[in-house]
């Protein structure tokens, strides 16, 4: 009892001594970078430090989210949404500090428009780009760019990406189905507004420093990594993208007033809800290697923050089930094609032990190859945790590719109770200039706060 009012006392002073004292001491970052792992949750990074560790040493070797690990923040909704978020609600909240409604893109629980950190940064004078796996105008960087009431309203997304005026230099994923479309053709408009247009991963080499560049690479979200032609496309992206916003501040403006980037590795959020542990840890590792680059990038650019974290968890993703105490990544590591795609030959093909043993690239036993020519004859599924099947396959290319992935799952012993999201806290890390700020548990409003904070917002 003694010693309670000094340590209260130091306490109250550590939280706000420290931090006044470290916001005028420092530099404001020039440069910002906000990097959302979409679904990872802490499973995700620990499996992924399974699945990438050198089988030939003793120790399980730290991997660049272990580097930078500073916390842990919590992802729930507005309270009307209960705990578990989506990703519109938790990207509103990380891109505004705002809770909000589940599905509600930029705008609060009354559905005003919010701010977000990359149009204050624009306001700012700052370069401000997207780079994405998913469809540029995907909840997640529609959080960070315009305001609607429901995620789901895709065209009148993208129509205001330029109806609302153009609020970045640099847009990077898929989506040309919604850009261009019967009714409207948004590139069209892009182009007239003087943007350069982009549809391969090749034109990223030969990008116009003083043009703003607009690229859609797929009709809607990117191919899966483990079955694109680039399977590190999110790192080509990146790598792209920050020497494009620093060519073209350079070329617009003599004061350089730096950048803001969002990157959002998209998929690892839609492996979780398939239930596909190949497909994440393929994102995983194409993610891995964006924040490789980017660890470089700040060595040599210092006055640039990193911040990464998730949305939330999905999946309900277990390393280990069935009360057996092990996780076998060594067969994961071989695949080279997802399961959608494995299913998809097999439903073309007669199905035989090497046919099968080549697509899934190790050695099947026999019993896998029965269950495999059942799948194909029967299509009744025993789908328990209600993944979603896509619209362009058919019923006897989905109960394959559950096959498929029940496989996988036996083979390294991972475990799903959900084919959702979950409400567990994600990962939070920094480095670079003015990282220490986040440290510890902070809720995800918080985060926004922090970067508002370092974009001089008051
Ligand atoms: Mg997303
Ligand atoms: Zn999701």
């Amino acid at each position: 009892m003694k010693h309670f009012l000094p340590i209260v006392l130091l306490s109250l002073c550590t939280a706000s001594c420290v931090n006044t004292a470290t916001t005028e001491q420092k530099a404001l970052p020039k440069n910002i970078i906000m990097v959302i792992g979409d679904g990872m949750g802490p499973a995700y990074t620990t499996a992924y430090r399974y699945f990438i560790d050198n089988p030939n040493t003793d120790v399980v070797e730290e991997t660049v989210f272990d580097r930078h690990l500073t916390g842990l923040s919590s992802t729930h909704p507005a309270a009307g949404s209960g705990v578990v978020t989506d990703s519109a609600a938790s990207a509103t909240a990380l891109a505004s500090g705002i809770k909000t409604y589940n599905g509600a893109i930029g705008v609060d629980v009354d559905k005003n428009n919010i701010q977000s950190v990359l149009t204050w940064s624009k306001m700012q004078g700052k370069a401000t780009g997207i780079v994405v796996t998913s469809q540029i105008n995907h909840a997640t960087p529609a959080s960070y760019l315009t305001h609607n009431e429901h995620r789901r309203n895709y065209n009148a997304i993208a129509d205001s990406y330029l109806d609302n005026g153009i609020k970045a230099d640099l847009f990077l994923g898929g989506g040309k189905k919604y850009f261009i479309r019967k009714d409207r053709n948004l590139v069209r408009e892009f182009r007239q507004a003087g943007f350069h247009y982009i549809d391969t991963y090749q034109d990223l080499t030969s990008l116009p420093n003083n043009k703003p560049v607009l690229g859609l690479f797929a009709d809607t979200g990117l191919p899966w990594a483990l079955d694109d032609t680039n399977k590190h496309r999110l790192s080509t992206m990146t790598k792209s993208a920050v020497h494009h916003l620093m060519n073209y501040q350079e070329s617009k403006s003599k004061s350089n007033d730096g950048f803001f980037l969002l990157i959002e590795a998209s998929q690892i959020d839609w492996a979780g809800h398939e239930n596909d542990i190949s497909a994440a840890m393929a994102e995983m590792d194409d993610l891995a290697k964006t924040l490789e680059y980017l660890e470089h990038f700040v060595e040599h650019h210092p006055n640039t923050l990193v911040v990464v974290t998730a949305d939330h968890s999905t999946g309900g993703l277990t390393i280990g089930t069935k009360g057996k105490y092990a996780w076998q990544p060594e067969k994961l590591r071989r695949m080279k094609h997802s399961p959608s795609y494995i299913a998809k030959t097999l439903v073309k093909n007669k199905i035989n032990k090497s046919i099968a043993s080549a697509l899934f690239n190790f050695e099947l036993a026999n019993e896998d190859i029965t269950l495999l020519i059942n799948s194909k004859n029967s299509t009744k599924t025993n789908n328990s945790t209600q993944i979603y099947k896509l619209k362009n396959t058919t019923d006897v290319e989905f109960s394959m590719t559950l096959t498929v992935k029940k496989l996988i799952d036996k083979y390294s012993n991972t475990g799903w109770t959900s084919g959702g999201h979950t409400a567990i806290d994600v990962p939070v890390l920094a480095f670079g200039q003015q990282s220490e700020r986040f440290q510890g548990h902070q809720d995800n409003t918080e985060i926004a706060k922090k970067i508002f904070l370092l974009l001089n917002k008051k």
